[in-house]
């Protein structure tokens, strides 16, 4: 029985459906959980209370999603366990302003996603002015580790994500990588099997399987999310999910209540 924590609806702008339609997709496909993880309010971009509305929910609407997925929770006991997530972004120097958004909200786990490096997107097109792929690449994991180590995340959200446009000098294993996975097991956080990197034509999950072994290899325990943007695609791909955690070598997963992570067999 698995679960899916990665979801997402369309307060963010960019995906279809309601928190419920998701619940049931996950009931309908027999999964145990879902995790309602949609984009949390971007600050950083300055004072415009909803600076990206393509991007993410307003910052005035966090309260209702809160509140929504309450609802949905209750709605379908009984028929699939809800757990009440967000994926918050981390943008370095913004720490206590997404954590203030979420910490007494009582969500169940929070996935913490590298989607910014300063004002620029990681899905723009085109490299920061002046910068290169290794600068890119570098300051990417390392600001990844300063998630790890903020405390404020159960789970780091699609962790080699900066390859969906191309812009990862090397997608093997490097000195900083490794480097960068130590200080994920050090500060004990979980990791996501994100399996979107196939329906987006990548060919692979994010993280791709030579980084999964190093996760693995390190101790960073896993967990599952499809990131679907539609409600049909929850759960999308997790049998070959199960197949490539397993053949590196996982036999548990992580599930998380309450901010508390539990670990379950691998089926
Ligand atoms: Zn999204
Ligand atoms: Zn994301």
């Amino acid at each position: 029985m698995l679960v899916d924590y990665h979801t997402h609806h369309y307060r963010c702008g960019h995906a279809t459906g309601d928190l419920i339609d998701y619940a049931r997709a996950a009931a309908r496909r027999g999964l145990s959980e879902i995790g309602l993880s949609d984009h949390s309010p971007i600050y950083h971009l300055g004072p415009d209370p909803h600076a990206r509305p393509g991007t993410a929910m307003a910052q005035g609407e966090f309260p209702a999603y809160v509140e929504e997925m309450r609802r949905v929770r209750d709605e379908l006991r009984g028929d699939v366990t809800v757990r009440l997530g967000v994926e918050s972004d981390y943008v370095l120097g913004w720490d206590d302003h997404y954590r203030a958004l979420w910490q007494d909200a009582g969500l169940d786990y929070v996935i913490g996603s590298v989607h910014w490096l300063g004002t620029w997107s990681i899905f723009n097109r085109d490299l920061p002015r002046g910068r290169t792929r290794q600068d890119v690449y570098e300051e990417y994991l390392r600001t990844t580790q300063a998630a790890a180590r903020s405390g404020a995340y159960d789970v780091i959200g699609h962790l080699d994500c900066l390859k969906t446009r191309g812009h990862i000098p090397d997608l093997g294993v490097t000195p900083l990588l490794e480097e960068t996975v130590a200080v994920l097991r050090e500060a004990d956080v979980t990791i996501e099997l994100n399996t979107s990197g196939w329906r987006k034509g990548l060919g692979e999950p994010f993280p791709r399987e030579a980084w999964l072994n190093v996760c693995f290899e390190q101790g960073v325990p896993v967990t599952l999310g499809s990131d679907s943007h539609r409600p049909q695609d929850v759960g999308a791909d997790f049998d070959e999910a199960v197949r490539l955690l397993r053949r590196v070598g996982y036999r548990e997963f992580a599930a998380f209540e309450g901010r508390v992570r539990t670990m379950r067999p691998l089926d």
